[in-house]
């Protein structure tokens, strides 16, 4: 198979001799081959993308609400088609992508198209005037995902992009080029306007096109801090508006006070979902010295359930990690916390069978991973892994693990544990994240801003603030009188 690109209105095949292999995470058989965009193609998605701009930007905004939703219903229609095959490019358990990929971002899509007619300005009573403001769409503007979450990241990008009178050109990453071309389908198919959401193919080459192109207003990343930055640089010779959603290394704090089966539950999800592939993860989860020893035997229990193999078995808890590299890099972390004098509790090792004695020997797959004996200077808790590795470190005051916690370069998530409900508020006021539970982990509802402090990104995506992401603000002065001029 050859994962094409999807330009006006049409998957097109690059001229670009240059390609690569995709392969499925969970046995390293390929999946097909994709071609990387070259000049030509960039050229063809910004024409394309900018003639679609200047039809749709005239359209209503009840208007381009409907084809949005039409999108979402689409989506939600070819749910278990879109699911399959964003498991076999992401290596992640089949339950996870049928009950959150694709209605997440189906979700954004319904919450953005209903909102795209209310997207208005203000009125401004003055003397003898009046002023108003107009939010006017950006106009062309670029999406750049990461691997771990592909049609979330895509739809959580567009939905506010299109709702706001923004067209969109999208690069996937180039370990998951397949789902941004459903959403593509489905736009169209919705009656968007050709070149109203082109899809390019590539790796960080293609990426840096798009953030120097003089006809792209603007750049909306998902990946690490390093490319973040780079994007950051790229994007201030032309003064690009960014919107940078970055990696993290997130404190989930358990107070003696916590119900600690549930604690025990959200430090599970908070690190195994995806692999711990996601950004917000809690992968320093600080526990009250009092609870430690019975709250690590309950994690270590279930973690040891936790039913490992095949992504495409609907019964999997964890799948393969994204590419044999990447799970070279996890496993180096962990024989650095060994080396360290952290002491490795249970996993952190490659399986041969699976949960059903399945020889998974030829998949990305690692066991989930618990280090206790932990100290904060250790690199496995102060890196972003990516990966199935949770720290565990103990604490003994509020104070104290206030100022941990906020010791590190990221700030994306944090989440506290306490069944005192002025203690929750109180330290999760302290924490330098950008978005924080309480009482839960990773939970991302669609009308809540997600973004990150510090290192870990600009603004926000998801909510209402996405809109000030997705426009700029023209404010307009009406005079009701004479010119008062001293000429
Ligand atoms: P990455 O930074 O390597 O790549 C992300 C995207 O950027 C890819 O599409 C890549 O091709 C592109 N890219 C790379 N170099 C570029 C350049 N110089 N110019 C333009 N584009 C370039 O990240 P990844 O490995 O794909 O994803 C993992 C990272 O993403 C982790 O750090 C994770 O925390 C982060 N992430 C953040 C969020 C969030 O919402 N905050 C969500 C998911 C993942």
């Amino acid at each position: 198979m050859l994962y094409t690109q999807f330009i006006d209105g049409a998957l097109t095949a690059s001229s670009n001799r240059e390609s690569w292999i995709n392969y499925n995470p969970a046995n390293n058989n390929p999946l097909g081959e994709v071609s990387q965009a070259n000049d030509q193609d960039i050229e063809a998605a910004v024409n394309s993308s900018e003639k679609a701009f200047h039809i749709w930007k005239a359209k209503t905004g009840a208007e381009r609400g409907r084809v949005l939703l039409k999108a979402a219903h689409i989506l939600r229609s070819r749910l278990d088609k879109i699911a399959l095959l964003e498991t076999q490019d992401v290596g992640k358990p089949i339950s996870e992508s049928l009950a959150v990929d694709v209605s997440s971002a189906a979700d954004a899509l319904e919450y953005f198209g209903g909102m795209a007619a209310g997207v208005h300005g203000e009125f401004f009573d003055l003397k003898n005037a009046f002023g108003y403001t107009r939010p006017e769409p950006l106009g062309v503007c670029a999406g750049i995902g990461a691997w771990n979450y592909p049609i979330q990241i895509a739809a959580w990008k567009a939905a506010p992009a299109l709702a706001c009178g923004n067209s969109m050109i999208f690069k996937p990453s180039e370990l998951t080029p397949a789902t941004a071309l459903e959403l593509a389908e489905a736009f169209m198919e919705a009656g968007a306007p050709a070149g109203l959401f082109n899809v390019v193919q590539g790796d960080g080459r293609v990426g840096s096109m798009l953030v120097d192109h003089p006809r792209i207003a603007k750049i909306s990343l998902t990946g690490s801090v390093s490319t973040g930055k780079k994007i950051l640089t790229g994007a201030a010779t032309q003064m690009k508006r960014v919107t940078l959603e970055l990696g993290g290394k997130s404190p989930l704090i358990i107070f003696e006070d916590a119900d600690i089966d549930n604690a025990v539950s959200a430090a599970l999800l908070a690190n195994f979902y995806t692999q711990g592939e996601v950004c917000s993860n809690g992968t320093r989860v600080f526990v009250h010295r009092q609870i430690f020893d019975s709250f690590l035997m309950k994690l270590k229990g279930r973690t040891e359930k936790i039913r490992l193999g095949d992504p495409t078995d609907p019964d999997t808890q964890m799948g393969a990690l994204i590419s044999k590299v990447h799970m070279e890099k996890v496993i180096r972390f962990i024989d650095s916390g060994k080396s360290s004098g952290a002491t490795l509790l249970t996993g952190g090792f490659r399986p041969e069978e699976d949960f059903k004695g399945r020889d998974i020997t030829s998949g990305n797959f690692l066991t989930p991973a618990i280090f206790t004996d932990c100290d904060d200077s250790m690199e496995i808790c102060k890196e972003e892994i990516f990966g199935p590795v949770l720290t565990i470190l103990s604490f003994d005051s509020e104070e104290e693990v206030i100022e941990r916690a906020n010791n590190s370069a990221y700030g994306l998530a944090a989440g506290v544990f306490t069944n005192d409900i002025k203690r929750g508020h109180r330290v999760i006021h302290q924490l330098q994240a950008g978005t924080c539970w309480i009482n839960n982990y990773n939970v991302t509802p669609i009308e809540l801003p997600f973004g990150g402090y510090k290192q870990s990104g600009l603004g926000r995506e998801n909510s209402l603030a996405a809109i000030q992401y997705y426009t700029q603000l023209k404010s307009v002065y009406v005079e009701l009188g004479n010119v008062d001029s001293p000429y």
